[in-house]
C-alpha cells in the first residue's frame, strides 16, 4: 500500500464519518419542511402563546430535549406513554426566550395553538376549554383526555 492509497483510505474514512454524522442530525429532525417557505407552527409552554417559524429558522433554532414522563400520576396510576417518546424537539421561544416552545398544531375548529403532545408524550387535545377538539377523533375529546388536562 502506497501512502497515496493510506490518505484516500483516510479521506474515504472521513467522508463516511462526516456523512453518518448528517444523516443522524437530519433524521432527529422530524417535521422540518424542505420548502423554506413553509412554517412549522410552536407552542410556548412558559408564557403560553403560539409561534411560527420557517423552515431555516426550524432547522437552526430546534434542540432535542430528553424527556423522563412521570410514571404515574398523583393517584399511583401509571399514565398512558407513548413507546418510544424519549425526547421531544424543543425552539427557543421568540417572547421569553425560555427553551419552551415545543411542536404545536392549530386547531381547525377554533383556531387554537395546542402542543402536539401532552407532557407524558400522549396526543394533547385542544387547550380551549370550550373546544378541547381531539385530533385523533377530530371531535371534541371525552371522559379521561379532558380531566387529565385539567391544572
Ligand atoms: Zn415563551
Ligand atoms: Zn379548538
Amino acid at each position: 500500500m502506497t501512502s497515496k492509497d493510506k490518505f484516500r483510505l483516510g479521506l474515504a474514512a472521513v467522508l463516511l464519518a462526516a456523512a453518518g454524522a448528517v444523516f443522524a442530525v437530519l433524521s432527529s429532525i422530524s417535521d422540518i419542511p424542505s420548502d423554506p417557505e413553509a412554517k412549522t407552527l410552536w407552542y410556548c409552554a412558559a408564557c403560553r402563546s403560539g409561534f411560527e417559524l420557517t423552515g431555516p429558522q426550524t432547522a437552526e433554532a430546534v434542540r432535542q430535549k430528553v424527556v423522563r414522563p412521570p410514571v404515574a400520576n398523583a393517584d399511583g396510576k401509571p399514565l398512558p406513554r407513548l413507546p418510544g417518546v424519549t425526547s421531544v424537539e424543543v425552539v427557543a421561544c421568540p417572547f421569553c426566550k425560555q427553551l419552551a416552545g415545543v411542536p404545536a398544531r392549530r386547531c381547525p375548529n377554533c383556531g387554537e395553538v395546542f402542543p402536539v403532545r401532552t407532557e407524558n408524550g400522549g396526543v394533547a387535545v385542544c387547550s380551549n376549554p370550550d373546544c378541547q377538539w381531539d385530533p385523533t377523533t377530530g371531535r371534541k375529546a371525552e371522559g379521561a383526555k379532558t380531566a387529565a388536562r385539567k391544572p
